[in-house]
């Protein structure tokens, strides 16, 4: 299946002004983003640059000093001092995380992974998010491994399992920080297929990675990051084939 051209995507999510320090660390300044619907965004960058702090901003796992993130259908939220609990908590479900270390609980069983989220937070019954993570770990080819243990699997399964259980949350957007990363390099291409057919079938997802030549397959935008700015960012193409700034010129042909 090709990937159907939705540049012009209405966006899912919008991201204005987003600033964080860590005590006197500016790690993020000023960053703009946006994200079509059913478009895959790229955040590329060298180490320390900001882009796992992006990730978790957005997903709640950290608190942004200020700026606007706003999803489609949902309230614009404006962080600052005065944020409230509710508003946090309203975008916190928008995304789900896969991890660069996986992060699947070690004495849970594969299925318990996945089900955690969909009982615990969205409330649903057991048998119900089973049924759906059986299907789920079924089109990942893992669903004889239901009832093994993290520690049982190869890393590139443990991944797969981490790709499932942010799928069961049914987010809006998808979050990836370095998803292969971590992985011995024979057993990255069945992650990358994975993220590549969730992009065919239209997930939005923001995708932090080193992976520039993946990157340029499945991404529709680019965002290169240098010490807490967007330093560029545009249709991939143009960002990876033809970059503006010399700063992204050196990254890129660096890895690419
Ligand atoms: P990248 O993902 O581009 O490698 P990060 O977002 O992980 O960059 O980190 C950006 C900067 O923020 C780094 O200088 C890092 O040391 C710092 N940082 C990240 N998380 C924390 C934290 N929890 N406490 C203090 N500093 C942090």
């Amino acid at each position: 299946m090709s990937r159907i051209d939705r540049t012009d995507a209405t966006p899912l999510l919008e991201v204005s002004g987003l600033n964080k320090s860590f005590g006197e660390n500016e790690v993020l300044r000023s960053i703009d983003l946006r994200v079509g619907a059913g478009q895959v965004l790229a955040l590329i960058g060298p180490s320390g640059s900001g882009k796992t702090t992006v990730l978790r901003c957005l997903n709640g796992l950290e608190q942004p000093d200020a700026g606007t993130v706003a999803f489609s259908g949902g309230p614009a939220v404006t962080f600052g001092a005065k944020t409230s609990k509710r508003e946090k908590e309203s975008l916190r479900t928008r995304s789900a995380m896969v991890f660069q270390g996986y992060n699947l609980f070690p004495h849970k069983t594969v299925l318990q992974n996945v089900i955690e989220g969909p009982v615990q937070v969205q409330k649903r019954s057991k048998a119900d998010a089973t049924q759906r993570a059986e299907r789920l770990l079924e089109r990942v080819g893992l669903a004889e491994k239901r009832d093994n243990y993290p520690h049982e699997l190869s890393g590139g399964q443990q991944q797969r399992v981490g790709i499932v259980r942010a799928l069961a949350q049914e987010p809006s957007l998808l979050l990836f920080d370095e998803p292969t990363s971590a992985l011995d390099p024979e057993l990255v291409g069945d992650v990358l297929t994975v993220i590549k057919e969730l992009a065919e079938e239209g997930w939005t997802m923001v995708l932090v990675t080193h992976e520039l030549a993946f990157a340029r397959e499945v991404a529709d935008t680019v965002v290169f990051m240098d010490d807490g700015v967007v330093v560029e960012q545009g249709p991939a193409e143009d960002v990876l084939r033809a970059p503006a700034h010399e700063r992204t010129q050196r990254f890129v042909h660096r890895l690419l």
